[in-house]
């Protein structure tokens, strides 16, 4: 594969042998005159490389195992690529120890061969000639390009070093299923590189920029590598989104539930190519859940609102989308409005798009079959050959009617429920007594920039990643990031 990346080729004498380095043995007889001065080849990176913390804070660890099968090179860099010291081993197993207050590197026999690693310090870099083959196992997991640590309170921050289109190729199959069509899997790419760009130094606290979670990108290394998320990264290699001349931070999620958001109505920073939107291209994905008074009352004592017992809550603000932009609790002493992410984090909800105690959105919105009589006997069930099933009921008026068992819903007086066995993502038992709250709604994520199945769905309907970006990054244009770099 291309790479868009050069590598420098230097051969310097090999004469300075740091401090508590230990050199491995060259291998010999290859011809050379023993008149020759030894030497060695010194490579130089230059592309960006990102620091991806594995294992920090908590799950810092007390050894890190390293494996390389062709062996080492040791290098010192940063974000803006590497350069080899003077040193290469041949051993293909390292292991990583604190000491000292130090990350430290000893081989197979227990001796150590450098300390100082992390940052502008030292990294475990796979010496396979090909960039494209070097492959390291990390504690057992395998990543591509290197390793290093630091320090925090005596453990280790795992730390992969990785070249910045080899991140984007660990990223995009956990971001998105690898199954998405091509043009959606390349706005992903653009975007998980874009953010991944713009990331540098987001965890600096622990020497690292981006964590492998969904605080920065979902990635797990070369696992997640697959054909179609390969030819997405190749296909838009170094394409970058930008707004007003800058790499734009591309925020995305799964679902929008029909309305995107003003970054601003999320989070505190207006981005102008964050604008709240109606989503013209959303599939639906239905959740629900549901609250007693005093579990509400709890809440708002958590968060410091001295409003009493709660006695109810209600959306008191929608943006002109149709998303919630404020719902106010009401207390026995006052009532307090809650906006932005913590109408999310305080109810527990997965979007903005929701209705509280809303009947006909929680039950009627798609043509659901409901019961909500007191009582319900199912009398009779069938299963065709398709797999549909549909079962008989008698309502407690004596009404006996044929649903299909995927709209049944069983109400014993205060509760709702699906029956086992026709499960529906998202939905969860919901009251329906009065003095329980219940809150149902579409979507699945913060609403700022790109839902990633309605970018499935715009390539399927024959858009192209450029056109899918634009459409969520409003304003925004394909850079290439060379000019950034
Ligand atoms: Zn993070």
């Amino acid at each position: 594969m291309k790479r868009m990346t050069k590598i420098a080729v230097l051969v310097l004498a090999m004469c300075v042998m740091a401090a508590g380095l230990i050199f491995a043995e060259n291998a010999e007889g290859d011809g050379e005159t023993a008149e020759e001065p030894a030497s060695q080849t010194l490579l130089t990176d230059d592309s960006t490389y990102l620091w991806i913390g594995l294992q920090y804070g908590s799950s810092a660890v007390d050894r890190i195992t390293v494996k390389s099968s062709s062996g080492f090179l040791i290098v010192k860099g940063n974000n803006k690529g590497w350069t080899e010291t003077d040193i290469t081993t041949d051993s293909t197993t390292l292991t990583i120890v604190p000491s000292g207050g130090q990350a430290t590197v000893v081989d197979e026999n227990g001796t150590t061969i450098l300390g100082g690693m992390g940052n502008g310090g030292y990294i475990l870099m796979s010496a396979a000639e090909d960039p494209e083959d070097r492959l390291i196992t990390i504690n057992g997991s395998r990543y591509r390009d290197g390793a290093t640590a630091t320090v925090t309170g005596g453990k280790l921050n795992v730390i992969n070093v990785i070249e910045l289109e080899h991140y984007v190729r660990g990223v995009v199959a956990n971001e998105m299923g690898y199954t998405y069509p091509l043009e959606a899997l390349k706005a992903q790419a653009i975007a998980a590189r874009s953010y991944g760009f713009m990331s540098i130094n987001k965890h600096k606290n622990y020497g690292f920029d981006l964590c492998t979670t969904q605080d920065c990108q979902v990635y797990r290394g070369y696992v997640s590598e697959h054909d179609s998320t390969d030819q997405a990264c190749a296909e838009t290699e170094g394409l970058v989104l930008t707004y007003d001349g800058k790499i734009v931070e591309t925020y995305y999620y799964a679902y929008s539930g029909g309305a995107t958001l003003n970054s601003e109505d999320v989070w505190m920073n207006a981005l102008g190519y964050c604008r709240g939107k109606v989503d013209e291209y959303y599939s639906d994905y239905r959740w629900a859940v549901h609250y007693t008074m005093d579990e509400l009352t709890q809440e708002m004592v958590n968060r410091g609102k001295n409003i009493g017992d709660v006695q109810s809550v209600q959306i008191t603000k929608r943006h002109s989308t149709g998303a919630v932009a404020e719902v106010t609790f009401v207390g026995t002493k006052g009532s307090a409005a809650i906006t932005k992410s913590t109408i999310l984090s305080a109810l527990g909800l997965k979007s903005f798009m929701f209705a509280i105690n809303d009947e006909q959105f929680v039950w009627n919105k798609d043509g659901m079959a409901t019961v909500t009589d007191a009582s319900v006997s199912v009398i009779g069930a069938s299963e065709q050959d398709d797999g549909v099933k549909s079962v008989s009921v008698i309502g407690a008026d004596g009404g006996v009617s044929t649903v299909s068992a995927s709209d049944l819903r069983i109400s014993n007086g205060t509760m709702v429920s699906m029956p086992q066995g026709t499960v529906s993502p998202g939905w969860t038992d919901s009251p329906v007594s009065s003095d329980v709250v219940y809150i149902a709604g579409s979507g699945w994520g913060h609403g700022v920039g790109m839902p990633q199945t309605s970018a499935r769905n715009m390539a399927d309907l024959g858009f192209n990643c450029e056109q899918i970006l634009k459409y969520y990054y409003e304003g925004t244009e394909i850079g290439n990031i060379a000019d950034f770099q």
